[in-house]
């Protein structure tokens, strides 16, 4: 397990496990830095780094959501609220009541992946639909989106 790498923000750290005096992650030069108070059993460290992923989530989320909404406020009537859950299938949703869903699993893609995705799903709030109107809105938001979901396809492999 400590040779293992892990993505986050599209950057790769390799593990690292240390007994210590409590549970604890930091990333350090390039490593998870994981002190374990106890014994180090598998399924704790994975509970631990399944925990740390959730808090950096909802945080780095929030903090791409905000400076995205920044674009559609004065266009859009209300400000979507925002979750954090496992998808299987996609890497966010957007409800028609204007609740966005995003991934956990994105976390682990670059920033300016996450901000593609909280953008394409905002033009959502406008356009249900994939068709011209939504599209000629995403370039006008955000005209290197391309760029992004191409970078996003292969940021997770
Ligand atoms: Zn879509």
């Amino acid at each position: 397990m400590g040779g293992e790498t892990h993505l986050y923000l599209g950057k790769r750290y390799r593990l690292k496990i240390l007994k210590g005096d409590r549970d604890n992650i930091t990333l350090v030069r390039g490593f998870f830095l994981i002190t374990v108070n106890g014994n180090v059993i598998f399924e704790k460290i994975k509970a631990l780094l399944n925990e740390w992923y959730i808090h950096k989530a909802r945080k780095k989320f929030t903090e791409a959501f905000e400076k995205q909404w920044s674009y559609f406020q004065k266009i859009m009537p209300s400000k979507p609220r925002i979750q954090i859950r496992i998808m299987r299938k996609r890497w966010g949703s957007m409800s028609k009541k204007g609740l966005l869903t995003l991934n956990t699993d994105l976390i682990r893609a670059p920033r300016e992946c996450i901000e593609y995705v909280v953008t394409h799903e905002l033009c959502h709030l406008m356009y249900p639909d994939h068709n011209s109107g939504f599209y000629k809105m995403l370039g006008k938001v955000m005209p290197d989106w391309e760029k992004r979901k191409h970078k996003l396809e292969l940021a997770l492999v």
